[in-house]
């Protein structure tokens, strides 16, 4: 066995290697027989990565931060199969629906591990979560608090929240996913004077229990200053609000941590996030003299994205002479509209010639509707004829989660594999799946 381009072994899961017939396997499964057995599109993750990644978040801040909880960010990924590995390993979980409330429930997570998100979460979804004695609810609108006082109070329910504030910090991310400065829909803004009286007014509600503050700068963030600077403008802000009667219990720098989709980039390690957090969040606590809260970490991305493969069968291809040769796959962007809608970069492998070196340049297009529906433009690969796999590695995040029934094809089954052994947890959408909200 071999591994992997040597370049691109950061972009694939842990356990990924070339077995003797040239097949892309991981974690123990030729993934040909993998194609063979559920068919394509097809996503395949990793446990041993989605493990290593939990546990390297936990361990890299407990180590240097004792009262550190790290919750994974639901939106990245999750099912009922997903949430049951991840609270194995130790994690708690971020939710932004009530969907993403009942799917992680049914998982057996308890309500109390829960943190619920979102710029405008319906009356009914907080109607839903207090009554389900969610742990925190991180309030985001002026709207929100009314609310939600409104309902705990009806429900005989004192519901801890943190305030979400926007820090006027840019990560230097895409615009779609900056969430932490000034222009955002996202948070209370510090610089306004709008988070001083959110704290207020949270303080002053009867049957809310204000427990701290998160931020959330955006993602993916490859860069470490972002976090300091935006932690040490918290903090200054929440030792103003002390004299107004904030007691900084639990404080979340939210997630955003990068993973490498290509070759070019350089995600920090979980060590190296969990250092500057830290130092920065620990300098912060001396400066103002804060007493020592619960720190909450939410990686979404870094947790699930390296650990799921696409896999996808070729068809077509069609030769533009002289401009460039266009391979369609028989999923898109139905199971990941990230380039699309980011222009994000992945790579690609020929599953069932993985050991072949790239050798031509392909623009690797979906079967969607539409012309903005490519996967990878100029992909480096091996020659490909209708049959052969296409690996598409890193898809693990805010693609599943993100994928429609456009043009009515059934979303893509998703399958754990470990120790040679490969656990369906999502089956392929059926034509019924496709009409059963229909009222016929
Ligand atoms: C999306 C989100 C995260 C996770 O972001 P990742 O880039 O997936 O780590 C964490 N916290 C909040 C509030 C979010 O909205």
């Amino acid at each position: 066995m071999t591994t992997v381009a040597p370049a691109q072994t950061k972009i694939y899961p842990v356990t990924a290697t070339i077995n003797t017939k040239g097949h892309l396997v991981i974690g123990g499964c030729d993934t040909v027989a993998l194609a063979q057995q559920f068919s394509t599109p097809l996503y395949i993750y990793d446990e041993a990565t989605l493990k290593l990644m939990a546990r390297g978040f936990i361990d890299a801040f407990r180590s240097r931060y004792q009262r550190t909880q790290v919750v994974y960010a639901s939106k990245a990924f999750i099912n009922v199969g997903l949430a049951r590995l991840l609270a194995g390993y130790g994690l708690g979980f971020d939710v932004v629906s009530g969907g993403e409330v009942a799917v992680v429930r049914a998982a057996g997570v308890e309500p109390a591990k829960l943190f619920f998100h979102g710029n405008n979460k319906t009356p009914q979804e907080l109607h839903e979560a207090v009554a389900a004695g969610i742990g925190h609810i991180v309030v985001d609108s002026f709207h929100e608090l009314d609310l939600l006082d409104g309902i705990a109070a009806r429900e005989e329910r004192k519901q801890n929240i943190l305030v979400r504030v926007s820090p006027s910090v840019d990560p230097h991310t895409h615009a779609h996913t900056t969430t932490g400065i000034l222009d955002s829909k996202f948070g209370f803004p510090i610089e306004t004077g709008q988070a001083a009286e959110a704290v207020r007014r949270a303080i002053a509600s009867k049957n809310l229990e204000l427990q701290g503050l998160h931020f959330h700068l955006g993602s993916p963030i490859f860069e470490l200053e972002p976090y300091a600077e935006a932690i040490g403008v918290v903090l200054r802000f929440a030792s103003k609000m002390r004299e107004e009667g904030l007691q900084l219990r639990r404080f979340s720098p939210g997630g955003g941590f990068a993973i490498a989709y290509t070759e070019a980039d350089h995600p920090p390690a979980p060590e190296a996030y969990a250092e500057v957090i830290v130092d920065a969040f620990r300098q912060g606590l001396s400066d103002y003299d804060l007493p020592d809260p619960e720190l909450i970490v939410e990686p979404g991305r870094a947790i699930a994205g390296r650990a799921g493969v696409a896999l996808y069968t070729v068809g077509a291809t069609k030769e533009v002479p002289g401009i460039r040769t266009y391979v369609a796959v028989d999923g898109g962007m139905g199971d990941n509209i990230r380039p699309a809608i980011y222009g994000s970069k992945y790579v690609a492998t020929v599953a069932n010639r993985a050991a072949e070196a790239p050798s031509t340049t392909v623009t690797i297009a979906g079967k969607y509707c539409e012309s903005g529906d490519v996967l990878i433009r100029d992909a480096k690969l091996a020659p490909v004829q209708a049959g052969d796999l296409i690996a598409i590695p890193a898809s693990g995040a805010y693609a599943p989660s993100m994928a429609s029934n456009y043009n009515l094809n059934g979303r893509p089954p998703i399958v754990v594999v470990a120790d040679g052994n490969a656990r369906l947890i999502r089956r392929r959408e059926s034509y019924a799946d496709l009409m059963i909200g229909d009222v016929l």
